[in-house]
């Protein structure tokens, strides 16, 4: 038997959360056990050493001209395959919108349950934690499967760092019906050069504090001399200051900077699940009272527009 991971990757880049994956089934894997892993698509055969350095002993090269891009139903169905064929005992993704699609697809295809945002997994009892109601709460679970599936929730788990190992590449030929190609991407469009809010090393964040649209001129000011983005909440985007590809929390994106700026912004939840996976976060909040200011790391308790200019004027003096 193994533990078998799948891959998420965008054309060849692999993602962070598949290392925080591997993470998990690290935790899960029984002695002397393999880590195998499912890489999907065409030409990523020099992946695999990336993958043996962190603990993976084989990768099923899983290809077909179908697979040459996303598509969640022929993802789904060949990774079905490779279960039927490789025989594991746990088959891990991550939590990302790629690896709970795929994971659906074959779980639908093989009736059996899945767990989503799984943070750790007992796989002698069956029991699991998962974070639940965007991440507001742990649930403590018991999944009853002959074969679990499991998808790791994003950024709660540290990703497995590179080393030295190496692992086997063995290639894996599903069968597929061309009918499985009707969803797949065929295109993608750059909303922003650069860093992208999702992996930034800084987010400064607005909120109904910064006072209007024009309010965000210093915090994009701030965020190009930190090499970071803006970001904002809800009520920024609802009242048209900021498009909502910039909106962080539950139903915007979800960060996980090295540093992250809430500048009048009060903390709701559906906010701080957006911010919480940040390792640092600062507040800047006229009220010493609001629930940002009491979960941030640092807090500077004042006016944003006046300690915004301070501290890019001091950045630039220190800059020369
Ligand atoms: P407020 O809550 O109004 O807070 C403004 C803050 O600015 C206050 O703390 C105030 O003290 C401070 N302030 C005011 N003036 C200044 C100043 N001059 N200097 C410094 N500080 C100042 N919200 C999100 O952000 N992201 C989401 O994804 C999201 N999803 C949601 C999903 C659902 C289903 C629901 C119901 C809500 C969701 N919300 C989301 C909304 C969320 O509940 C909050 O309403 C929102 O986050 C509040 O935004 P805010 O902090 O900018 O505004």
């Amino acid at each position: 038997m193994s533990v078998l991971v799948l891959v998420d990757h965008d054309r060849g880049t692999v993602t962070v959360e598949t290392y925080e994956a591997l993470n998990l089934a690290r935790s899960v894997i029984a002695e002397g056990e393999p880590l195998e892993a499912a890489l999907i698509g065409t030409g990523l055969r020099g992946l695999a050493a990336d993958l043996g350095g962190r603990g993976v002993s084989k990768v099923h090269l899983v290809d077909d001209p179908i697979l040459d891009d996303y598509g969640p139903e022929a993802w789904g169905e060949a990774l079905a395959q490779l279960v039927v064929s490789s025989g594991p005992a746990v088959v891990i993704a991550p939590g990302t919108d790629r690896g709970n699609e795929v994971m659906a697809q074959m779980a639908a295809r093989a009736e059996l349950p899945l767990a989503v945002n799984v943070v750790a997994y007992d796989r002698a009892a069956g029991n699991l934690t998962r974070l639940r109601w965007g991440g507001s709460l742990l649930e403590n679970a018991v999944l009853n499967s002959p074969l679990p599936f499991l998808t790791v929730a994003p950024h709660a788990l540290d990703p497995v760092e590179p080393g030295s190992g190496e692992s086997e590449a063995i290639e894996f030929s599903p069968l597929l019906d061309a009918g499985l190609a009707r969803t797949k991407v065929v295109d993608r469009v750059t909303l922003s050069a650069g860093a992208t809010l999702a992996t930034a090393p800084v987010v400064v964040s607005g909120g109904r504090g910064v006072g209007g649209s024009e309010g965000f001129a210093v915090l994009e000011e701030l965020a190009s001399l930190l090499g970071g983005v803006v970001g904002c909440s809800r009520v920024v985007t609802n009242n048209g200051w900021r498009p909502h590809a910039d909106q962080v929390g539950q139903t915007g994106t979800r960060v996980a900077p090295t540093l992250y700026m809430a500048c009048g912004i009060s903390g709701a939840i559906q906010h701080w699940v957006g911010c919480m996976a940040a390792k640092n976060i600062m507040a800047i909040n006229i009220d010493p009272e609001a629930p940002m200011v009491s979960k941030a790391d640092y807090a500077v308790i004042g006016d944003l527009h006046e300690v915004l200019p301070a501290v890019v004027a001091e950045i630039k003096r220190r800059q020369g």
